[in-house]
């Protein structure tokens, strides 16, 4: 298999596993950046992500421009990808996604920083893109790259942020990486929760974030994504080509 045709049957799992972990519903997506191509990245046509097959994937630019459309209609949103990859040379993989339990800290002023060790990938506390900031009142949804620059502003060089009233982006070294961070981003956000709702909370600490996101291996991604695969009904690709 080449290493193309192996990054693809890992995409279409990415979409799965998203689904299966409650991450995304009908809408959401995930891409990866294309591996010979670091101007391009491939993500599924507009498609629930549940329901994405490898004849679904579509190869665009990073302005958003459909390489071989073939009649596919891509997602509306896809300006966030290509202005994560661009302004972030290192990003190899980028989700975007309206997990609900993320929904809350985007419209108050509740902070969402890390409380439980596994979640120390969303980094030390998560800010929030407003799109009234500079385009006003709009549909909230990022629909050309100036919007995706904005937003990528926000994100600075973290891993994760909050899309006011609408969701989150997070991006990845790996699309294993942005997978495993997307569903402890939503479950930390579902234990913040929770805690608020009981008492104070103690947080990991900046030092502890540090430590723990400094030692979090490829085997603990890849322990977690095999066990995902299962749950999702997928085969578990090995890492060699
Ligand atoms: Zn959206």
């Amino acid at each position: 298999m080449s290493e193309v045709d192996h990054l693809l049957e890992e995409l279409v799992t990415a979409n799965r596993i998203l689904a299966r972990e409650g991450v995304v519903d009908a809408f959401g997506h995930v891409s990866v950046r294309h591996p010979q191509r670091p101007d391009r990245y491939v993500m599924s046509r507009a498609r629930a992500p549940d329901c994405v097959e490898r004849e679904d994937l579509m190869e665009f630019t990073l302005d958003g421009t459909p390489i071989d459309a073939a009649g596919r209609k891509p997602y509306l949103e896809r300006y966030i990808h290509g202005a994560a990859y661009e302004g972030r040379p290192e990003v190899m993989s980028v989700v975007h996604n309206h997990s609900p339990s993320v929904i809350p800290f985007g419209v108050t002023s509740v902070k969402l920083r890390p409380l439980l060790h596994m979640c120390a990938g969303i980094g030390h506390q998560v800010p929030v893109w407003d799109t009234r900031a500079a385009f006003g009142d709009t549909d909230l949804l990022v629909v050309n790259m100036d919007m995706g620059r904005d937003l990528v502003r926000a994100l600075g060089g973290g891993s994760t942020a909050l899309m006011r009233g609408h969701g989150c982006v997070v991006v990845g070294h790996s699309l294993r990486e942005a997978v495993h961070t997307s569903v402890y981003l939503e479950l930390n956000a579902n234990l913040q929760a929770k805690a608020m709702a009981m008492g104070d909370i103690t947080f990991l600490t900046p030092g502890e974030v540090d430590m723990i996101a400094g030692s979090t291996s490829g085997f603990t991604i890849d322990r977690a994504w095999e066990y995902w695969c299962r749950r999702a009904n997928r085969p578990v690709q090995s890492l060699e080509i």
